[in-house]
C-alpha cells in the first residue's frame, strides 16, 4: 500500500526562528537517520542558506557555513558524517552535475542540503524531504513534504515540535 505524503506547515517571523526551526530539523534528521537527501525551493532571499546554516551548525559543524553559490557544493564534516551543502542556481545544463560528481554524493555516510533542485532535474536523487520557503512581507511560510517512509516518519517527528 503507497503511504500518505506527510506534510507539515510552519510559520516563521524571523531569521532567528528559521535558525531554531533549522536546528529542530537537523535533531530530527538525526533520530531518524535515513534521510539523506534534502531539497531547499524557494526564491531569491527566502532563507534557504539560512536555513542550511542552521541546519548545519546544528548538527554540530562550529566554523562558518558560507554560500555554496559560486562553488557549487560545500562540504562540512561533522564527526563521521559528510554534509554538502548545494547550491544549483548557477548551474547551466544538470549535465554538469556529473563533472563535480554527483552520484558520489549518496553514500551513506553523507547528506545533502540542495538549494534550487529543479536546476538538477533528472540527475539528482529523488528528496526525502523537500522544505519549501514562501516570502512574505511578515515573515516566511514553511511547508515540509516527505517523500518515502523515511521522510514521512521525519515530517511527523517535525509535526511533534
Ligand atoms: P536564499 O538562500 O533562499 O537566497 P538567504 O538565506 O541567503 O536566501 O537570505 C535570506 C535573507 O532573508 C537573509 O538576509 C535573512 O537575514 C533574511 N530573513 C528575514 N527574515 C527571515 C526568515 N524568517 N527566515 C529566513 N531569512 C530571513
Ligand atoms: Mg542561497
Amino acid at each position: 500500500m503507497e503511504e500518505k505524503q506527510e506534510k507539515c506547515e510552519i510559520w516563521l517571523q524571523s531569521e532567528a526562528q528559521m535558525m531554531t526551526f533549522a536546528d529542530g530539523v537537523a535533531s530530527a534528521v538525526k533520530q531518524v537517520s535515513e534521510v539523506h537527501q534534502i531539497h531547499l525551493v524557494g526564491d531569491l532571499g527566502a532563507g534557504k542558506t539560512t536555513f542550511s546554516r542552521g541546519f548545519i551548525q546544528g548538527f554540530g559543524y562550529q566554523g562558518r557555513v558560507k554560500s555554496p553559490t559560486y562553488t557549487l557544493v560545500e562540504p562540512y564534516e561533522v564527526g563521521e558524517m559528510t554534509i554538502f551543502h548545494f547550491d544549483l542556481y548557477r548551474l547551466a545544463d544538470p549535465e554538469e552535475l556529473e563533472f563535480i560528481g554527483i552520484r558520489d554524493y549518496s553514500e551513506e555516510k553523507s547528506l545533502s542540503l540542495i538549494e534550487w533542485p529543479a536546476k538538477g532535474i533528472g540527475l539528482l536523487p529523488p528528496f526525502d524531504i523537500q522544505i519549501t520557503i514562501e516570502f512574505t512581507e511578515q515573515g516566511r511560510s514553511i511547508v515540509v513534504k516527505g517523500g518515502n517512509a523515511a521522510g514521512n516518519r521525519l515530517v511527523r517527528l517535525l509535526q511533534e515540535q
